[in-house]
């Protein structure tokens, strides 16, 4: 049997009921099989790839808090140190009741692959709880953040591990545990991204993933003598990396058409009214239902329904698994010329090899959506100069971050024979880097 398959089979028995983070290893071993292969007898004595997809350390916690009707709740908390070969573990904090050990082994395994691609010094880890912040005042809201992070703060710190914002932690949620570390272990320092601009964070970190995003895509229509100049756009989510996509699809001449919720989604013909839903998402925190108040004309549908929208581009931007097979089918079918994931993982693998097999250009995630981490690291930069970098500054060193990763992912592909095929070229190029390192610091 050979190494990859090997570890495959033996993180599959060794990690039972964690679905998510099977489909991630698997999917990441088996491009990474050209380079293991010329490497198998290395690797194997020096175990490599047990080293690279155990993670160094995993925290799992219990998180007590007071509801406003004076019930004691309790959450559980995680933080997945994956790997600091590179730098200090980075990855955000998801807050959504779906949040289990194997979803956070997922995220953080891909994070290490990604953070690397930014060609920035930031290792992999991720981290978050099954709390809910949809419904809770504000009050319950600070409650969950302070012991969340009473027990996190003895973990984490600037050179150490710097979490972030993930699905269900904003700014809002980001200000909470930012005080109450300050508050216990007494420094000021750069513990957490996605800070608000008054106390250390950085100007354009909450629209970086999202821009991030199109900044790649037109880069790579760009290397095909293409642009978003007219191009119909088609996006999932309605959180910070969709409104943020949608943002600059617009400012790069695309037209964007749709956004989602997890209850439902809208169709808008015209274009979607960004203004509308900054209001609805970001300041009234409501349903997309409230979307045809701001918008008669506009068609809204419960349930999912996104990828049914004939487009030439398609951005899925909400969640894991959200695009799949069938989903495929039909953008295939629409004549859909481009997938680049916004949201971690989310299209399903059955689904990914359908979209390349059928000539569609497929961005990963890991590459894709590099643009929120790589602000992240510059926020981290910013505060351990003490200084605050212009918000053209921060833009224009994103370009050329997403520029750069695109160009290595595709020579990366192209090197081991798979032009074209970015989810290879992404997990190659965040690969190498990740083991000169390990086999430079030894068998830690
Ligand atoms: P938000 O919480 O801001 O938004 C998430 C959006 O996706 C919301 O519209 C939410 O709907 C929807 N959604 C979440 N879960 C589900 C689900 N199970 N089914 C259907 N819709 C769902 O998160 P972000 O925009 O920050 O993150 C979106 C994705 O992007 C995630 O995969 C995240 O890991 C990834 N990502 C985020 C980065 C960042 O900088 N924020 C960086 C890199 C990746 P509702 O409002 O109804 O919950």
């Amino acid at each position: 049997m050979s190494y990859v398959d090997e570890v495959i089979e033996r993180i599959v028995k060794e990690n039972p009921n964690e679905p998510e983070f099977h489909q991630a290893v698997k999917e990441v071993l088996n491009s990474l099989r050209p380079v293991v292969d010329a490497n198998e007898e290395k690797f194997r004595k020096d175990a490599l790839l047990e080293r690279l997809t155990n993670p160094e350390r995993q925290l799992k916690f219990r998180v007590p808090w007071v509801d406003d009707k004076g019930q004691v709740q309790v959450n559980t908390g995680y933080r997945v140190q994956y790997s600091s070969a590179i730098g200090p573990y980075k990855g955000g904090i998801r807050l959504h009741p779906s949040v289990n050990l194997g979803i956070i082994k997922f995220l953080g395994f891909e994070q290490i692959f990604k953070n690397s691609l930014t060609g920035l010094p930031i290792g992999g880890g991720k981290g978050g709880s099954d709390f809910d912040p949809k419904g809770k005042s504000d009050r319950e809201v600070m409650a969950f953040c302070q012991s969340f992070m009473t027990e996190l703060c003895k973990y984490i710190g600037a050179d150490t591990d710097v979490p972030a914002g993930d699905i269900g932690t904003g700014a809002r949620e980001i200000g909470y545990m930012f005080g109450q570390y300050k508050r216990i272990r007494g420094v000021y320092e750069g513990v957490l991204t996605g800070k608000g601009l008054s106390y250390g964070g950085s100007l354009a970190r909450k629209e970086a993933t999202g821009y991030g995003l199109l900044y790649i895509v037109q880069e790579m229509l760009k290397s095909k003598g293409d642009s978003l100049q007219g191009k119909t756009v088609i996006v999932s989510g309605a959180g910070n990396v969709a409104t943020y996509a949608i943002e600059k699809a617009y400012q790069l001449g695309g037209k964007p058409v749709t956004c989602s919720d997890s209850t439902g989604w809208v169709y808008d013909p015209d274009g979607i009214d960004l203004d509308a839903l900054k209001e609805i998402k970001e300041v009234k925190r409501a349903r997309l239902t409230e979307y045809r108040n701001y918008r008669p004309n506009a068609e809204y549908h419960e349930g999912r329904g996104v990828w049914t929208v004939k487009a030439d581009i398609a951005l899925p931007c909400a969640t894991q698994n959200e695009l799949n097979l069938e989903d495929a089918k039909t953008l295939v079918a629409n004549g859909t010329k481009v997938v680049a994931e916004g949201a971690n993982m989310p299209t399903t693998q059955e689904a990914t090899d359908y979209l390349q097999e059928n000539g569609i250009i497929f961005l990963p995630g890991k590459a894709a959506n590099a643009g929120g981490v790589a602000t992240s690291a510059l926020e981290m930069s910013q505060n351990s100069e003490r200084l605050s970098w212009s918000f053209e500054e921060v833009d224009a060193k994103l370009q050329g971050i997403m520029a750069n990763i695109f160009h290595n992912i595709d020579n990366a592909a192209k090197k081991y024979g798979f032009e074209g095929n970015y989810v290879v070229g992404a997990n190659i190029a965040g690969f190498e880097k990740v083991v000169d390192a390990m086999n430079a610091q030894g068998i830690v």
